[in-house]
């Protein structure tokens, strides 16, 4: 397959150079094609960013799960068959995060900004987009989309935003702990000893408790209440669904004894933020608090009496669209298919599934260079497939954003064991894969794996290499 010299001679602009951006812009060059890459920082931040790197990681330093069973562990398999950027610089920066693939922050973004700004392929601008460039545009520029080329995608839509509030964690210096309180472990002794934990006695926790929900929160405005997004509530929104609930949530203790083999009455873990481990970020603590209250309350907490914050939690609009009135089944509007969106606009919510969104983009607008006709779309029964129907085929009124999760794939349609049901998901999505790239014509090659319930032969180690797409 040969890319059209026609499209070449015009390049695709990326606005944004976030973790869906820098995904784009990245899998457009490295497939032939030219690239203008639009960032607005340093010149003009977002109330999350802080320094001028793409794929800056705003809240949390974890791309979540890398079990290969586990849907976001098989989304990164797939997005790495196509030579993944993000992916591929979160190995080079983890830290120790148990199951999951967390990174230093910088580094992962350090390394992202230097491949993108060394590629011959994309000329890269520093200045805020404010209408849409001619020619063709992937739009990926996230929850936090400057305001004057939000409202010039609410004119373009003709319909209302949606939009809900999210907040996000404090992080903590590692040399202000104390660590005769902490103990080293991960839940159930999955991955080692990667996080610091903080056990709480029953009166420890009643008295944080108190102190929680009786703290001073920045109000929200009348037309904001009620718009938190259920898997990122504040602690304290959290606390006030019931004295207990911390204990099943954040909090929650079981399967993590501490060394005196005692028994918590509830746990606060800690992650380790970058590679030199001065910094760590407090597992599921965002809050909108106020930030004076926010180190009272939480110097409360058994180990951080002297704790020094690095960032507070901050509450922050989350902008995205209402996908499946507006996009079609290749990320285009159907009012404008020139325009095409990626990232957390399209009411995916994630950094993994973010870049995802930007990886598929480009996916798709590679083939168009190719061919007259439309792309077929990616199985939906495959986890870059299922987050793509997830955005355009859930029915309007019932729109929420998600992060990947089995719930948005094909069922099964077969009887099979609890146990093996996710392996069974991993191997049909591998398999779905690897015959789709062919047909498309992607030279992709699956990294084999073994997985704890069953082993997958058919799709361990595929290939699918009919055709020249390099990745
Ligand atoms: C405060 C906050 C905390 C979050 N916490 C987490 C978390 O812990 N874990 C998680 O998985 N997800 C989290 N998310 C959600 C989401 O995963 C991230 O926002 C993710 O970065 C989204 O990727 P993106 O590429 O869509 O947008 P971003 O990564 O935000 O990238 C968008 C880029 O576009 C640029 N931009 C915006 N407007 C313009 C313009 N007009 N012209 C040029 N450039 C522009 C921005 O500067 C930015 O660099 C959080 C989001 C926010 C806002």
């Amino acid at each position: 397959m040969t890319t059209d010299t026609r499209t070449l001679a015009h390049p695709i602009h990326v606005v944004g150079a976030g973790l869906a951006g820098s995904e784009c812009a990245y899998q457009l060059a490295s497939r032939g094609q030219r690239v203008v890459l639009w960032e607005m920082r340093p010149d003009r931040s977002t109330p999350a960013h802080s320094t001028p790197d793409f794929a800056e990681l705003v809240c949390s330093n974890s791309l979540r799960s890398d079990d290969p069973h586990h849907a976001a562990g098989l989304l990164k398999r797939e997005m790495e068959a196509f030579g993944s950027l993000i992916i591929g610089a979160a190995r080079e920066a983890a830290v120790p995060a148990g199951s999951a693939l967390a990174v230093d922050r910088d580094l992962f973004a350090a390394s992202v900004t230097k491949t993108l700004e060394e590629h011959p392929k994309i000329e890269i601008r520093r200045t805020e987009v404010v209408d849409f460039p001619e020619g063709k545009v992937v739009m990926a520029t996230g929850p936090l989309t400057s305001e004057a080329l939000a409202t010039r995608l609410g004119d373009l839509l003709g319909s209302e935003y949606l939009y809900f509030y999210d907040a996000i964690a404090p992080i903590v210096e590692a040399d202000s702990l104390d660590y005769d309180i902490l103990f080293r472990a991960s839940r159930y002794g999955k991955g080692g000893d990667d996080y610091l934990n903080a056990p709480m006695t029953k009166e420890q926790y009643d008295h944080f408790y108190d102190e929680l929900v009786k703290a001073t929160v920045l109000e929200l405005r009348d037309f904001e209440q009620n718009l938190f997004f259920e898997g990122c509530l504040p602690i304290e929104e959290i606390a006030r669904r019931g004295r207990e609930t911390l204990c099943f949530g954040p909090m929650k203790p079981v399967g993590l004894t501490p060394p005196d083999g005692s028994r918590p009455w509830a746990v606060v873990q800690l992650r380790q933020e970058n590679l030199a481990q001065t910094h760590y970020n407090l597992v599921g603590f965002q809050s909108r608090m106020s930030w004076g209250e926010q180190k009272r309350v939480l110097r409360l907490i058994p180990g951080l009496g002297s704790a020094e914050f690095v960032r507070l939690g901050q509450i922050h609009r989350n902008t995205f669209i209402n996908s499946p009135t507006h996009l079609d089944k290749h990320y285009r509007l159907k009012s404008e298919p020139r325009l095409r969106l990626a990232g957390q606009i399209t009411g995916v919510e994630g950094y993994l599934e973010s870049a995802a969104t930007g990886l598929l983009n480009a996916l798709y607008l590679s083939l168009e260079a190719s061919s007259s006709s439309a792309p077929e779309p990616l199985p939906a029964n495959t986890a870059l497939g299922a987050l793509a129907r997830h955005l355009t085929e859930t029915p309007a009124k019932r729109f929420q954003p998600a992060n990947i999760n089995y719930g948005l794939f094909e069922p099964l349609g077969l009887r099979i064991k609890k146990r093996e049901r996710r392996a069974a998901y991993a191997q049909r999505a591998q398999q779905e894969l690897v015959s789709w790239a062919s047909r498309a014509g992607f030279d992709i090659t699956l990294a084999p794996f073994q997985t704890q319930d069953a082993p997958l032969e058919a799709a361990s180690g595929a290939t699918a290499s009919s055709a020249n797409h390099s990745s």
